[in-house]
């Protein structure tokens, strides 16, 4: 390469690099909390601002995963070696892991419906595509729908699936399920797994899927964060929040302004609204908003079902999230000796309970079930608990789909299929199950 071209590439690096977040010689790291003292000192990790988690909240059962730039790496080794806590590398180079999700190699599977596929993971504008085109092709049974408008004006887009539409079956207060996808951006894999639900829904001959297909109206969404969505495609392959410009400030050293740019959707719901596991900080990933129902993603999301609940009756509302391997019970606030605040916890825990059995079937995946307090973290303002709360839906749940923190975010494509299917397995036992509890 002669010295004009070189020069040429490295002002095309240095330009990319200052609109794009690089990940590259990031490491991560899995540390096991032993006792409560290391919880302490990871706390204190974390406000040294020497690496970023990937989780919030750490407790003494559950691993904690850290990400650290390669300029504080050393930084990082010797605080480990000062405190005198273990640390086990789970990714050398997080850009590669990243660019390797993008452009999976070597997937036998081929699995396809009209434009769209399932064995890679795609943008914004493919998926809306693909939702316009079941539309064209399934006049009678899909429409699309708008719920409303994301901070930077892109459409919230779903569909609604009836098979019931036109003719004399036709209800005038139909049974309704809502899916809600990827209210955090970067957890691809609640994508990936609601667009295969809608497809089934729409193509399978399963006798047990086509009975969930067509005994609701369902209302499915599979990207509700459509503009955090796009940055993790141009801009930051890990950005969770919305993209409020609303409250931007200078952040901490060691943090990037860019990280006050945007709300924790999950955090912004008008329950129990920053009472715990939620931060008034806008550099923070769990950053609340600055009220309830600040963000328009948040309200469009709590007048769509609002409306569901007076046209029909509305049975289900899951949300995926993505990683751990768990089905969350409401509410996310309180432990299990207050579980009964919302009316049916037995029911929703038992129904979950099966569906995680029969989840576990296929390839052994194992799930938890329980209230977030118990399984994870506490946490209040999140949108399966609000609709729990506000309009009560009889089964209420968030699903933290795979894997249990061995890629996290970055699941590699060819888990997408495996991923979905037995998921569905999971939705037909909980229906089941439901249905024998006589919710309809
Ligand atoms: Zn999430």
């Amino acid at each position: 390469m002669n010295s004009i071209n070189f020069i040429f590439l490295l002002t095309i690096l240095s330009f990319a690099s200052a609109v794009k977040v690089n990940y590259d010689g990031y490491k991560l790291y899995k540390i096991s909390l032993k006792d409560d003292s290391e919880v302490q000192v990871l706390a204190k990790l974390q406000e040294a601002r020497i690496g970023e988690f990937w989780e919030d909240g750490f407790r003494v059962d559950r691993d904690s995963k850290v990400m650290v730039s390669p300029q504080k790496h050393e930084q990082f080794i010797e605080f480990l070696r000062t405190e005198n806590i273990e640390a086990s590398l789970l990714l050398d180079d997080v850009q590669r892991t990243i660019d390797k999700q993008r452009n999976p190699e070597n997937i036998n599977a081929s699995s396809s419906y009209l434009s769209y596929d399932w064995t890679a993971y795609h943008d914004l504008d493919t998926l809306y595509n693909w939702l316009d085109e079941l539309e064209a092709h399934h006049p009678n049974v899909v429409k699309t729908v708008v719920m409303g408008q994301s901070v930077e004006g892109r459409d919230i887009k779903g569909i609604v699936i009836n098979y019931h539409n036109d003719n004399a079956e036709s209800d005038s207060h139909p049974l309704i399920g809502m899916l809600e996808g990827t209210l955090h951006s970067r957890e691809w894999i609640s994508v990936a797994t609601v667009t295969w639900i809608i497809k089934e829904f729409l193509t399978s001959e399963d006798p047990e899927i086509r009975h969930l297909a067509e005994t609701f109206e369902w209302h499915i969404f599979p990207v509700v964060n459509p503009d955090g969505y796009v940055y993790t495609f141009t801009d930051n392959r890990m950005w969770r929040k919305n993209r409020s410009p609303e409250n931007t400030k200078t952040c901490a050293e060691g943090v990037d302004d860019d990280m006050s740019h945007g709300v924790d959707l999950n955090r912004n719901f008008e329950v129990e609204w920053m009472v715990i596991g939620a931060s008034n900080d806008s550099c923070t990933n769990t950053y609340a908003g600055p009220i309830p129902f600040s963000e328009p993603e948040s309200r469009a999301i709590a007048q769509y079902v609002r409306r569901l609940d007076q046209i029909g009756r509305l049975i289900y509302y899951i949300a995926f999230h993505s990683y751990t391997q768990l089905i969350l019970v409401p509410y996310s606030h309180v432990y299990i000796e207050n579980a009964w605040e919302s009316r049916n916890y037995a029911d929703m825990y038992e129904i979950a309970i099966k569906s995680a059995d029969a989840i576990a079937k296929r390839y052994g995946t194992q799930y938890r079930v329980g209230l977030s307090a118990n399984v994870m973290y506490p946490m209040s303002g999140g949108s399966f608990d609000w609709v729990k709360y506000d309009v009560n839906v009889p089964i209420s749940y968030l699903i933290e789909l795979r894997d249990l923190g061995e890629y996290g975010f970055l699941l590699p494509a060819d888990q997408i299929i495996p991923t979905a299917l037995e998921t569905m397995d999971g939705l037909i036992e909980m229906d089941k199950n439901t249905k024998a509890l006589n919710y309809y």
